[in-house]
């Protein structure tokens, strides 16, 4: 199943002043189209790599998917966090406000906070308020290349490091042999009771 491109969440000019039309429309019906469809391109040449099963290029799809991936990812939450003003604005109540203040010090502190992170970023990117899942607490990162590292939002459930350290003393400089004697040790209960909690999550 193709990604399609999700609608805007409210009129193209619904953010008027703060964000005009002209470049909400431009922004969501091309940028982030294109995003769209450089994720399908890139499942779709991923699908193909496994039929003929050819890899030669998987470090340049794998980039792709993370690249188109994350774009897709970060322009919906984008989107979604926004609303016209009146109904948007202000500051958080209840349990958002509590965490804020409790993670932060203040709604003004963490204001603050987030403002010079995203002012901070070099080039292109985004400045992220998310939940850790080490610490279950709030906090602001930033992605100065949204490909790097991992598609946000996507949740874990199953890895394989390939470290050197993770395999040099046995295996040396063969890292394939390595990967191939790791599939022997897999936990599928453990991936398979990730899964169902991650697809819970969504
Ligand atoms: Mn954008």
């Amino acid at each position: 199943m193709p990604y399609e491109l999700p609608p805007l969440p409210y009129p193209s000019n619904a953010l008027e002043p703060h964000i005009d039309e002209q470049t909400l429309r431009l922004h969501h019906d091309k940028h982030h189209k294109a995003y769209i469809d450089g994720l399908n391109n890139a499942e779709a040449k991923l699908a193909e790599a496994r039929e003929k099963s050819d890899f030669a290029l998987i470090k340049h799809w794998a980039r792709e998917l993370a690249f188109h991936g994350s774009g897709h990812i970060l322009h919906s939450l984008y989107w979604s966090t926004m609303a016209p003003a009146g109904k948007g604005g202000g500051q958080p109540e209840g349990e958002l406000l509590r965490q804020i203040a409790s993670d932060f010090g203040s709604f003004e502190l963490f204001a603050k906070q987030f403002s010079a992170s995203a002012a901070a970023v070099e080039g292109s990117g985004w400045a992220v308020l998310t939940l850790s899942p080490i610490g279950k607490k709030l906090e602001i990162l930033t992605a100065e290349k949204h490909q790097d590292l991992t598609q946000w939002g996507a949740m874990p459930i199953l890895t394989i490091d390939v470290w050197e350290h993770a395999y040099y003393l046995k295996y040396q400089n063969r890292r394939a042999e390595y990967i191939t004697a790791w599939w022997n040790v897999v936990n599928w209960q453990e991936v398979a009771s990730r899964l169902t909690a991650a697809l819970k999550r969504m």
